[in-house]
């Protein structure tokens, strides 16, 4: 299902993508006297995607490896859907994930710049107002086979389309009364050469520059204009935009004064299986309350991932691991979470936490007595060091780790069998207590004095080890398990169901009786533990000292790694 890697990840080497091959040529030419530069051009509707993780590792990273700059842009022309809210996350989220930009541009400042160029487009000749509904244009616009009908307003004299324009910014007429087009070719191939709609009325106030303006330029018309006011060498977007090109490369043409033109680059968009992407969906469901926010751990979105405990590293490695190509396709998201397991194996400090605890009682441990046992801190990495864990007579083990009648391959705590309590002692199951219902209560071991680390009979060899954390020591917690948010492996193309009915209903269980290590009293949010033998967890922004809260960031169970041994 999943489309295939690219060769440098396969291989382990890394050739050039095809972006940087071009890049390379062009310097290679001289092109632009040998400047780099890319923006990232973000519309403020909404909170950055893993998506849009991958546009900014290309643009961020092409400016980096040659010497250039990227600028952040926000493509702000739409003033009915966006908000400050959004610019202000849509930072943060950059610099979260590692990149700086050089300047913060925004659409909006070429208002004025653009207007003026529509005005000459009218006086030139290649552009008219268009008094037409909606419909009616729709409906004469052809297919690619069949040419378009040209519009009764498309000879219209220039003076009485000025007039018309200037009157439209003036707030003369309602929002969709008429448009300004361009004027290019109704017989096009192209369709997007069919007179484009280049401006139209918006009567809501935008974020930034407020009522000044009436009239507001459509992507296609605000787009290439921006980069090339800026100067913007290699303009890297989603496939989508190919089709767009060749309009990009129109309208800059009829503006440009010298020889510089900015080059538009297209790559295949990230979608990821068992996730929704479009902003418009990720605003649904906030909007519906479906999640608790653009931040709840189970979006897709960068706040999300953050929330969740995923790095910024796990992220970028994540899309160096899938590459840039020129076909669309789909990616297992068991890539992204091996992604982040293989970062928080080097980065997370191991730790005890028991999420569904059962009493286990050292029958022949001394009563009254602590031990601080040693708890190596990541095995693989000796600089973290070591901490302590408070070993006393009554523990709390999980309760899947013990069974009264277990099979033959049980390796856990069983009545006679032998366990390693993990950084402590070898103990023997002899028994449990149950209630009325035959819930096991309490279990019972004895502990062998001698097998702690470094003692005669440390070396004994015992099939199992389990965690476990001291009754008295240990702190009450909430755990949050998260799984993938859709029950379907692709949710953008299900179309007979609610997004409310494609949710999964087990995305989110939160487990309120949980115990973990004393360690783990002062944890800062966003600190990354792994809970050994469970999976790797964060602090969430909603623990209180006292009232701990941990999401599940990923289990330790890698499905990716299983498929790719299978193949
Ligand atoms: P959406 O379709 O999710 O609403 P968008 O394309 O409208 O997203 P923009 O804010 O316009 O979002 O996107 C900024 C940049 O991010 C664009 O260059 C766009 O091509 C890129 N981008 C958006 N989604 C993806 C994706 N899934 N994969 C790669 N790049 C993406
Ligand atoms: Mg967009």
């Amino acid at each position: 299902m999943s489309e295939h890697l690219n060769n440098s990840s396969v291989e382990g080497k890394k050739s050039l993508n095809f972006i940087e091959q071009i890049v390379e040529t062009d310097l290679a030419e001289g092109k632009n006297d040998g400047r780099i530069q890319t923006r990232f051009p973000p519309e403020p509707n909404g909170y950055l995607h893993i998506g849009h993780a991958k546009a900014i590792c290309i643009d961020f990273g092409i400016a980096q490896r040659y010497g250039g700059v990227c600028n952040l842009r926000f493509d702000d022309t739409n003033p009915v859907k966006e908000d400050v809210e959004y610019v202000d996350a849509i930072r943060e989220d950059i610099e979260w994930l590692g990149f700086k930009w050089g300047n913060v541009y925004y659409a909006s400042d070429y208002f004025q710049k653009l207007y003026d160029f529509a005005e000459r487009l009218i006086l030139e000749g290649h552009a008219y107002v268009d008094e037409q509904t909606a419909e009616q244009i729709a409906a004469q616009k052809g297919t690619p086979t069949v040419p378009g009908v040209a519009s009764p307003y498309r000879d219209r004299p220039a003076e009485e389309s000025l007039d018309l324009f200037r009157r439209m910014n003036a707030g003369e007429f309602e929002e969709g009364a008429m448009i300004l087009r361009a004027k290019i070719d109704m017989a096009s191939s192209n369709m997007h050469f069919r007179d484009p709609i280049i401006y139209r009325i918006i009567k809501h106030a935008h974020h930034r520059t407020g009522h000044d303006w009436n009239v507001y330029p459509m992507y296609d018309f605000a787009h290439g204009q921006s980069d090339y006011f800026e100067g913007v060498t290699h303009s890297i977007c989603t496939l989508e935009f190919e089709v767009h090109r060749p309009l990009y490369n129109y309208f800059i043409e009829l503006l440009r004064k010298d020889n510089y033109a900015p080059r538009q680059i297209e790559f295949n968009r990230l979608n990821l299986t068992y996730t929704m992407m479009s902003k418009r969906k990720l605003l649904q469901l906030v909007k519906d309350g479906l999640v608790a926010g653009w931040d709840d751990p189970r979006m897709p979105t960068i706040c999300g991932y953050r929330r969740r405990g995923y790095t910024p590293e796990s992220i970028r490695s994540f899309i160096d691991k899938i590459g840039y190509t020129k076909y669309d396709g789909i990616i297992d998201v068991a890539l992204l979470e091996h992604a982040v397991r293989e970062d928080l194996n080097k980065r997370a400090t191991r730790v005890s936490g028991v999420i569904d605890p059962v009493k286990l009682v050292i029958t022949n441990y001394p009563e009254g007595k602590v031990e601080q046992m040693t708890a190596v801190n990541n095995p693989e990495d000796e600089s973290a060091g070591t901490h302590t864990i408070p070993f006393a007579r009554e523990l709390y083990i999980e309760r899947e780790d013990f069974m009264e009648d277990a099979p033959k391959k049980y390796f856990r705590m069983t009545p006679g069998q032998e366990v390693r309590l993990k950084s402590s002692y070898i103990v023997r199951c002899t028994g449990c207590k149950k209630d009325e219902q035959g819930v096991v209560t309490e279990v019972y071991a004895e502990y062998d004095p001698m097998t702690l680390s470094g003692m005669p009979e440390s070396n004994r060899k015992v099939k199992g080890t389990i965690h476990w954390v001291s009754a008295e020591h240990s702190l009450s917690a909430e755990v949050r398990l998260y799984d993938r948010l859709f029950t379907d492996e692709n949710p953008s193309d299900v179309k007979d169901k609610t997004l409310e009915e494609m949710i999964n209903p087990d995305s989110l269980k939160v487990l309120t009786h949980c115990r973990v290590e004393p360690f783990l009293a002062d944890a800062a949010v966003g600190a990354h533990f792994q809970f050994q033998r469970i999976g790797y967890f964060t602090v969430d922004r909603d623990s209180r000292s006292g009232a701990l809260v941990f999401n599940r960031t990923v289990s330790l169970k890698d499905s990716w790694q299983k498929t790719q041994q299978k193949t």
